[in-house]
């Protein structure tokens, strides 16, 4: 089975989240200082311009998908997301028209955690915090263990939960449907992942059900014992 990264395309970065987005609260940690919380509620974005293609990525790696790629992916019955409302609070250049309706690609699949083959080990865990650092990959070919994947169209893998991957089925459809916006690398040349990741915890991205599900599949919690 082939995967693929799934990643903006030349686009990135253009569309910037506004000052009124609200984050968690969280307690800062005696080690690492303040501490920032996940995203509380739907996204609330700066728009430069009513123009966009077919996906549309925010400064900060979200997924916004404008109306006809919701539609095709629906269509299609593609798996392993669910859509969130997004805000356009503010359209920088009105000349195309008015904003356009985007909805936020929102990753429920998932592919556990990378294996030990892909060269990722664990470096740091903070109990008081959750704080994690994992190192960078040496074999981006190993990232995703098949064994692992619930067999979602769109899924993550721990520890790069912001990261969305997809399956052959996604790029065929998107390329048969002309969608514009995204590109599709193959997991094996994935790049610019030198510098490893801090995740922090699985309470920063899931709800307290999923969380329950996906504790196994973890190595950090390990470290608590
Ligand atoms: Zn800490």
């Amino acid at each position: 089975m082939e995967f693929y990264s799934f990643e903006h395309g030349r686009w990135r970065g253009s569309v910037e989240w506004d000052h009124s987005m609200h984050f968690i609260p969280r307690q800062p940690c005696s080690k690492h200082g303040p501490r920032s919380g996940g995203r509380a509620g739907h996204l609330r974005i700066i728009l430069p311009s009513a123009r966009v293609a077919d996906f549309v990525w925010t400064w900060y790696s979200e997924c916004l998908l404008a109306a006809r790629a919701v539609r095709v992916l629906q269509h299609e019955r593609l798996k392993g997301f669910r859509l969130r409302t997004v805000a356009v609070t503010q359209l920088k250049n009105g000349r195309y028209g008015p904003a356009p309706e985007l909805e936020e690609l929102v990753v429920t699949g998932w592919a556990g955690q990378s294996p030990g083959a892909s060269g990722i080990t664990l470096e740091e865990y903070c109990r008081e915090c959750g704080y994690t650092h994992y190192s960078a990959p040496t074999h981006p070919e190993h990232l995703i263990e098949e064994s692992q994947w619930d067999g979602s169209d769109f899924f993550i893998v721990w520890p790069m939960p912001g990261h969305i991957f997809v399956t052959e089925r996604v790029l065929q459809v998107a390329t048969a449907n002309n969608l514009k916006g995204a590109a599709f690398v193959p997991v094996s040349e994935m790049r610019h992942l030198a510098d490893g990741f801090t995740p922090g915890s699985l309470e920063h991205y899931f709800s307290p059900q999923v969380v329950r599900r996906r504790k196994a599949d973890v190595d950090y919690l390990k470290w608590e014992h």
